[in-house]
């Protein structure tokens, strides 16, 4: 319809230039543009104004790719891109490359006149550069890809440009990914405990953490490998592997004659899970763990994520004696009056707000915390104060009437070894 050479045609081009380019360290340039919203211009005008539109558009931008680059369609309602010939000169085609992303997104490019109407139709796109003698043609097709729903998340007219930095990201989010399909069964996850303290010298309970050191990419840190679990149900095998050795490590304490609390970060993905109760149930009888010896931690955005099926499942547990804290408290948006109604034992003061109270200049992280610690008090729940550094901090907080300290003014993290030297 448009005159184009298709996705075929540009796979077999595209395989042939990475082959030359390779040869001798070159880089190309490549670019996915995606209509916005095809399907909606097409109800509005009709198919046919649709495929006019799209046939416009395939000219315009072959008149601005035009020699250096090559034009291909792909699929219904998009356009590919690509250098005509590889550059050795990775400077130079960071040069052109803004110039050409322009010049393909220029607003002339889908405008369009139908019945003496001037009809704008917008599109997307995700560009970026590869090194030939690095990059697959599948690489180079899934950066393409990764680039353009980056650039959706903008749209209309969504721009991304992945450079070298990006994809560096980007690859290493796919390793990452990969690696935790079978993380749990790695013997590579560790805890780390993390003690809670009334005051200086009285220890209280623990915080489980993750910690993953991989054969493959060294320390990962949860901050980073979390959230990708979280994309699929590495979170629940994850997850499902913390119960089960917290619990272990509460049987280990108990048959050393101790007794102690550990909190564990439940996501949201894992309590909504319709198994995640007889799983965690039989973890705890596998140990013989009871009730009140774990805390499970959740976010408030967790809470909010899906209030009711996440409040069912808190009920149902409250009555068997677990308690419930909720994480990083003040940063997402649940209603209060829901707070009311679910079964809290502990509000945490995020670190982002500890770290703010002592700033003589601007008080809100201050009046945060206050209202926190009173709410918590008007709830009759514990204040749990996270990420506690500094003395001035822990001094101003204990006056306020926080009811618990967590950070490195009174421990780090530790591996499981020292915490029982600690607990014991
Ligand atoms: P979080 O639950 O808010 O955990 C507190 C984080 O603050 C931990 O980082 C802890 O090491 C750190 N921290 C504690 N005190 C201090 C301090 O005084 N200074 C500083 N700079 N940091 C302090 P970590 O262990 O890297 O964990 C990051 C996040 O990863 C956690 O945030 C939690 O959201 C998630 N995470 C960790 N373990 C698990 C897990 O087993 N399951 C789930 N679902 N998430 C986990
Ligand atoms: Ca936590
Ligand atoms: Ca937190």
């Amino acid at each position: 319809m448009t005159g184009l050479k298709n996705k075929r045609w540009f796979e077999r081009e595209c395989r042939s230039l990475l082959q030359s380019a390779s040869l001798n360290s070159s880089y190309i340039y490549a670019a996915l543009l995606d209509m916005d919203k095809l399907s909606q211009f097409n109800f509005k005008y009709g198919i046919e104004a649709g495929n006019e539109a799209l046939i416009l558009t395939a000219k315009k931008l072959s008149k601005a790719v035009e020699g250096e680059y090559k034009l291909y369609k792909s699929g219904v309602d998009s356009f590919l891109i690509i250098s005509t010939y590889p550059n050795r000169n990775l400077c130079d085609l960071e040069l052109q490359q803004p110039i050409i992303d322009s010049k393909i997104l220029a607003l002339a490019n889908f405008s369009h006149k139908i019945n003496d109407l001037e009809v704008i139709l917008s599109a997307s796109l995700g560009s970026t550069i590869i090194d030939a003698s690095k990059d697959s043609y599948d690489s180079l097709f899934n950066k393409l890809d990764y680039s353009l729903k980056q650039a959706k998340k903008l749209s209309p007219f969504g721009y991304y440009f992945a450079d070298l930095d990006a994809l560096k990201r980007y690859e290493r989010t796919n390793k990452i990914r990969y690696l935790l399909i079978n993380v749990d069964k790695s013997n590579e996850l560790k805890l780390a405990l993390q003690p809670q303290y009334i005051n200086e010298n009285t220890f209280h309970s623990s915080e489980a953490l993750l910690r993953w050191h991989s054969q493959e990419l060294g320390i990962i840190s949860p901050a980073e490998f979390i959230p990708i679990a979280e994309e699929s149900v590495a979170i629940i095998k994850i997850g499902d592997w913390v119960i089960d050795n917290v619990c272990k490590l509460l049987h280990q304490v108990s048959q050393l004659g101790k007794s102690t609390c550990i909190a564990v970060n439940i996501s949201a993905k894992q309590i909504v899970a319709s198994d995640f109760k007889e799983k965690l149930l039989a973890s705890m009888q596998k140990w013989q763990v009871l009730p009140q010896h774990l805390i499970i931690e959740l976010t408030e955005t967790t809470l909010v994520s899906d209030i009711e099926l996440v409040k069912e499942t808190m009920v149902e547990l409250n009555q068997m004696g677990f308690r419930f804290s909720i994480d990083d408290f003040g940063t997402g948006y649940s209603s209060l009056s829901y707070l009311k109604e679910l079964p809290i034992s502990e509000l945490k003061i995020d670190k982002y707000f500890v770290d703010g109270i002592m700033d003589n200049e601007d008080s809100s992280s201050k009046t945060i915390v206050n209202m926190i610690i009173d709410m918590a008090n008007a709830l009759g729940v514990n204040s749990v104060a996270e990420g506690v550094e500094e003395a001035a901090q822990f001094n101003y907080l204990k006056q306020r009437g926080c009811d618990l300290f967590q950070g490195y003014l009174f421990s780090k993290p530790l591996p499981v070894e020292q915490w029982v030297e600690v607990l014991k």
